[in-house]
């Protein structure tokens, strides 16, 4: 286990760019927090504003309320959130959104990514997931955005996170080729979900339990299980032409688990 892997100091920075508010918590939190841990500088950016989750409010009310959830769950971790105002059910894959992106990636110059997997349920995580995807092997080109190329600014590691419930969206299993032990920040990751009250109290009121917070800790109980520790999360790299291929994440936290 290194933490020199193979990421100088003062390019540690990691972003997970996911579809909505609440979307990284669930999914990659554990992780975020143990590379702030190590020394990253995290930021977390969602391509919609959530502005559909709720029965009850405005989409302006619900949209800024989200947006300040988001900010309290990054500030746990001391990480940065990024919102780029997209509209919920409404993320594409166009010249705009792709423009964004890339802006997002030239300021941030992330060594590490995480995305939805493009096998999952719901269209706006496959969009964000293809955005992500373009973007982080288009950004360091010169000529593909106004903002100025960051020193370190390469192709990133690259991670697909878990799908809800590990099912793509015929409901056949996910293979993680990845897993992290999160066993140890398990709480720290309730914590940074539990900032989305907005979500987690509607959940509540349906459900009469608190399965918002119930659903994220049996997955990572699951993955655990798989991974022979307490809590972890599952994670697919993107392995193909131009993206670094050794498994960073295992270098940095140990590959228990990683078939
Ligand atoms: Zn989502």
């Amino acid at each position: 286990m290194s933490d020199t892997a193979s990421v100088s100091a003062e390019h540690r920075r990691a972003l997970a760019l996911m579809a909505h508010p609440d979307d990284a918590e669930f999914m990659c939190a554990g992780t975020l927090i143990r590379l702030a841990r190590a020394g990253w500088e995290i930021h977390i950016a969602t391509v919609a504003c959530g502005d559909c989750g709720t029965t009850t409010e405005t989409l302006w009310g619900i949209a800024a309320r989200r947006f300040e959830e988001a900010q309290q769950a990054a500030a746990v971790i001391g990480a940065t959130y990024h919102c780029l105002d997209e509209c919920d059910g409404f993320v594409v894959y166009d010249k705009p959104t792709l423009r964004k992106c890339v802006d997002l990636f030239r300021r941030v110059a992330p060594r590490v990514v995480f995305l939805h997997t493009a096998s999952d349920y719901m269209m706006d995580h496959v969009m964000a997931s293809l955005l992500g995807r373009a973007v982080s092997f288009l950004y360091g080109a010169p000529n593909a955005s106004e903002f100025p190329v960051r020193a370190g600014s390469q192709v990133p590691h690259l991670y697909y996170c878990d799908p809800m419930e590990g099912l793509d969206p015929l409901g056949h299993p996910v293979e993680p080729t990845t897993y992290v032990d999160i066993s140890t920040v398990l709480e720290e990751k309730a914590r940074m979900l539990a900032c989305h009250a907005s979500q987690r109290e509607w959940l509540r009121a349906y459900h009469g339990t608190d399965e918002y917070l119930d659903s994220m800790r049996r997955h990572a109980q699951m993955r655990g299980q798989q991974a022979g520790v307490a809590a972890a999360e599952g994670f697919v790299q993107h392995r193909g032409h131009a993206y670094p291929r050794n498994d960073l994440l295992a270098e940095l936290f140990g590959s228990g688990g990683t078939p």
